[in-house]
């Protein structure tokens, strides 16, 4: 059995905690690997050699980081169909879903190397007779990333690229379900030239993150994964003085107006909710179909949902792959069931599937269920499975009433051919990112991504000009170089300048 461990200060470290993880394939349902579980001496050991590098890095020149940065680029690209056999071979999603998890992510390096241009300054001259003002922003030290099994490629990537690039070190710690993409990473990087320390991965479960919590050298933590926890590590993160970024789950909305080209829209939204298995925090998991809309909508969603072919992700034929663990489908297959017995209607039932030579995968069929009200549990659960659930509106307000009474606010999208009714919609919800007749609205790099309510907890969205913000703080410099006079007095030299000292609060003159 393949052992996968940490990578601590430039080199697989097997680490000192006893405790060990088990990595499944969900296509086939059998183990393929084994992960330590750091305990708190290994992440002392990962924060030690960060904070260490972080002496030498922090105090690199800008063309030195970029140059790294670049070259990082460089060998991600050319090894994303490796990094996506990893993906998909832990996670389960079929590699051409995997491969663009990859590109995303390559996406934010690519932002990171635009650094110097990012961390540019501003300056005032004269803002006062002889005084001018300017700023400039430095790295916090070592930052933290905790990260969920859903995308264990990109979602890193929207973190390390740009801490490094800002001068920080970094400590990973991935998702324990898929942990072996993270490990492919860290040679990339340290192929790339990036300096032993800089950037370390410690595998474990909540005993690893609560010692990054609690670690007095960690500056600062970027989580994401579910609400609960990302509830969790901010208040631990905060209240020990760190600064915390923290996004949680979703149940992203997508309205769909009489006036919407159906079939545009049931392609779209059958694509963004069994894409990946609904293993999105991006997935559309609730339609709401508003007048005339539902009963065409729902017919279209439902021939569509059959037709997807699921199997495993490694098949190039397969549309959708299994869903991540045993447990995961045995929770999502309850909550489907919840559904009916709540008084829903099944109309596609994707539990009981069996994938033809992976009958022991873990694997559950497209499910579109009907007349869902907001009271029940597939409504009010992240359910993260394939599972569309389809609520319907008698107008606009309504639909908008809908989206903004839940309490996550990641993403939303609406369809429809009114201009009109989309402005109202981007104005009036109470959601961080938005689509009009775009399902899944994940925005380019250079933009920042996040949600509102229970979706972030912090103040600043990831990667992005938020997220150079995040992991850098600013200092303001006020400087006066006055006039020196020198003259000679009994064959000494003396220096003088204008004083104009007072002891009034400084105005500008
Ligand atoms: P998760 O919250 O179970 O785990 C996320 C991370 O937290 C993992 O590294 C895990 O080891 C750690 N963790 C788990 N339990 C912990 C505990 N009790 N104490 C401390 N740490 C703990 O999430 P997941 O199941 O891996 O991922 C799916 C969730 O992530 C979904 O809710 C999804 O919506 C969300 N997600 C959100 C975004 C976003 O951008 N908002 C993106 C991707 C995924």
């Amino acid at each position: 059995m393949r052992t996968i461990t940490h990578w601590i200060g430039g080199k697989p470290t097997p680490g000192t905690s006893t405790r060990i993880g088990q990595v499944w394939n969900p296509a086939t349902g059998e183990q393929q690997a084994e992960v330590v579980l750091g305990g708190a001496e290994d992440v002392r050991a990962a924060v030690h050699a960060a904070a260490s590098a972080f002496e030498t890095w922090s105090q690199s020149s800008l063309s030195q980081r970029t140059k790294v940065l670049f070259a990082f680029r460089e060998l991600v690209n050319a090894r994303t169909q490796d990094l996506a056999e990893l993906v998909s071979d832990e996670h389960g999603k079929v590699i051409s879903d995997a491969r663009g998890e990859v590109q995303r992510g390559l996406e934010v390096i690519e932002f990171a190397c635009g650094i110097p241009t990012l961390l540019k300054g501003d300056y005032s001259d004269q803002v006062s007779t002889g005084v001018d003002v300017f700023s400039f922003r430095q790295p916090l030290g070592v930052c933290a990333g905790i990260t969920p099994f859903n995308f264990p490629a990109m979602v890193p990537m929207w973190m390390h690229p740009v801490a490094i690039a800002c001068g920080n070190t970094f400590v990973l710690k991935p998702s324990e379900r898929d942990p072996s993409a993270s490990m492919l990473v860290a040679e990339l990087w340290a192929a790339a030239g990036l300096p032993d320390g800089v950037f370390n991965v410690v595998h474990g479960d909540k005993e690893a993150v609560d010692a990054l919590l609690d670690d007095a050298g960690v500056a600062a933590v970027s989580f994401v994964g579910s609400t609960p926890i990302a509830r969790y590590i901010h208040e631990r993160g905060t209240a020990n003085g760190k600064r915390v970024q923290a996004l949680g789950g979703a149940k992203n909305h997508a309205v769909v107006l009489p006036d919407a080209p159906i079939d545009f829209a049931s392609d779209h939204l059958v694509a963004a909710a069994f894409g990946s298995a609904g293993e999105r925090c991006m997935a559309i998991s609730a339609a709401v179909a508003v007048g005339d809309a539902a009963d065409e909508l729902v017919a279209a969603v439902s021939e569509k949902a059959r037709a997807v072919k699921v199997g495993p992700g490694r098949d190039s034929d397969s549309e959708m792959g299994p869903v991540v663990t045993a447990a995961a489908r045995d929770r999502i297959v309850g909550l489907i069931g919840s559904g009916a017995a709540q008084g829903a209607t099944l109309a596609v039932d994707g539990r009981g599937l069996s994938v033809s030579g992976y009958e022991n995968g873990f694997f559950v069929g497209p499910t579109v269920i009907d007349d869902v009200r907001p009271n029940m549990d597939v409504y009010r659960e992240e359910i993260f499975g394939p599972v569309l659930s389809v609520v319907r509106a008698d107008s606009v307000d309504a639909a908008i009433a809908l989206v903004n009474a839940n309490p996550y606010g990641n993403g939303t999208a609406i369809f429809t051919s009114s201009g009109e009714a989309a402005r109202r919609f981007q104005r009036d919800v109470n959601v961080g990112m938005i689509g009009i007749n775009v399902p899944i609205p994940v925005p380019m790099a250079y933009y920042s991504f996040g949600g509102w309510k229970d979706s972030l907890f912090g103040d600043k969205h990831i990667h992005g000009p938020e997220g150079v913000s995040f992991y850098t703080r600013a200092k303001v410099v006020t400087s006066r170089w006055p006039h020196v006079t020198s003259r000679s007095e009994g064959g000494a030299s003396i220096d003088t300048a204008a004083s104009g000292a007072s002891y009034h609060f400084p105005t500008a003159t």
